[in-house]
């Protein structure tokens, strides 16, 4: 049984959502997973932030603007008066959720009952409009089968062991449709998987089922080998594997959940990126297995700062680095790239939410130096230690570029170089005119 995801762009019309079924092929048994209506998830967003402020007259506006949207998305998807019906009722129900929570009683309970309604509208409406034109489908609820626990990591075995069952107690339905993005948390309440989350659903539906495979459908044709937005003339990658997607999808390509490949990886899932605008492209395939020998892709990573601790007196001494890290730790902020010299190391964050208490107290340690507004370049592919060559081939197309680090076998697919955020189209540049 396969997995199939549509994001936001690929719902994000009635005449959009009417076309998946140019894809979705209703004679095979499979699952389809879809994000919110694109746009509507940020629209909850401001929705629950004017909320949370306390601010009535605007939460009545965006909840009156976004409902707006949806009159006219249904007035389109439905041409049968019945179905019509039907769609009134599904956005007048979910709508009442939206503006029927107190301002007073607001917390992040609620914030997250408002995230939902994007992926439940969706395939609510998606479902009825099934029904409209005679094809038998059945809504399930992810809320039934997806959950994370204390730490926020979703339970694969719970996946398996509630979507079963609901999968078999109807043998001859071929059509499964469900949300993307949303599940519930360990104590039973509503929460999700973080912006972009349906990627993920979608890989640990297909861990949870042991699919024989997840596709991804967005809106470009797979992972490409460079930004197509900065660089003219990428090429999608026809292959990855999963430790490459894993670091391409981390370091800035923003067409798959970083998080979403480890499921998949784990269970030995096949994963194809797609694109909806043109079902024939044949998009990425990540895998097991990788093309040996070979520069795959360049990824950038922006709002990168740089953290330098000077400290000649301890950085020989064991236990130093441990200190460090520990710091980064309290304030549960994660470290991208590192590199060490006798007497400093440096390291690198995106979220700066804690650099102030984190500067405070690595002041114990040495001097501190920071710089903010870098960006990461990743270059990923297969170049282990055993390969020799790589390494000066990236420095040499990069040579006339200001470098502050360089990391390079912290695994055999990955070497990152840390530029200025004002050199990046260069760099971008340079490589791919040199590397490919
Ligand atoms: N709708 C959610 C978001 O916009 C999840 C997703 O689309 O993947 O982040
Ligand atoms: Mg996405």
């Amino acid at each position: 049984m396969k997995v199939l995801k549509f994001g936001g762009t690929s719902v994000g019309s009635p005449a959009r959502m009417k076309n998946l079924l140019d894809i979705i092929n209703p004679t095979e048994r499979q699952i389809v997973v879809l994000s919110a209506v694109s746009g509507t998830t940020n629209s909850l967003v401001e929705i629950g932030q004017a909320y949370l402020t306390g601010d009535k007259q605007k939460t009545i506006t965006l909840i009156k603007l976004l409902k707006d949207k949806y009159e006219l998305f249904i007035k389109e998807l439905f041409t049968d008066d019945e179905f019509l019906k039907q769609g009134k009722e599904v956005i007048d129900y979910h709508f009442s959720v939206l503006s029927n929570l107190a301002n007073d009683l607001f917390t992040t309970i609620e914030d997250k009952i408002i995230l939902a309604q994007g992926e439940l509208l969706s395939t609510t409406l998606y479902h009825v409009y099934l029904k409209q034109i005679g094809v038998p489908s059945v809504l399930l609820p992810a809320l039934d089968f997806m959950k994370i626990d204390e730490d926020n990591e979703p339970v694969v075995d719970h996946i398996t062991e509630k979507l079963t069952p609901l999968l078999d107690k109807y043998p001859q339905v071929n059509l499964f449709i469900t949300q993307g993005f949303i599940c519930r948390n360990a104590f039973g309440e509503v929460d999700n998987l973080r912006r972009g989350g349906s990627d993920y659903t979608a890989s640990l539906i297909g861990a949870g089922i042991r699919s024989e495979e997840v596709q991804i459908w967005t809106d470009i044709d797979g992972m490409h080998n460079n930004d197509p937005r900065i660089v003219k003339g990428t090429q999608p990658i026809a292959q990855l594997s999963f430790d490459e997607a894993a670091e391409l999808a981390y370091f800035g390509a923003k067409i798959l959940h970083p998080q979403s490949v480890f499921p998949a990886q784990k269970y030995k899932i096949p994963v194809r990126l797609l694109n909806t605008m043109d079902p024939q492209a044949k998009g990425t395939l990540i895998t097991n297995t990788s093309e040996k020998d070979k520069i795959k892709s360049i990824a950038a990573k922006d709002g990168i700062t740089a953290i330098k601790i000077q400290s000649s007196r301890m950085l020989l001494a064991h236990g130093f680095l441990r200190k460090v890290f520990e710091v980064f730790e309290r304030y549960k902020t994660s470290i991208d790239m590192i590199t060490t010299s006798e007497v400093a190391v440096s390291l690198t964050i995106d979220d700066t939410t804690y650099l102030g208490d984190i500067t405070t107290e690595l002041n114990a340690f040495g001097s501190v130096e920071l710089d903010v507004n870098h960006t990461i370049i990743c270059v990923v592919g297969d170049f282990g230690a055993e390969k020799h060559g790589y390494a000066a081939r990236v420095l040499e197309a990069v040579k006339h570029i200001p470098l502050r680090m360089i990391s390079y076998g912290g695994s055999d697919h990955n070497l990152s170089l840390l530029v200025k955020t004002e050199d990046k189209i260069e760099t971008l540049r340079s490589l791919h005119n040199r590397l490919f």
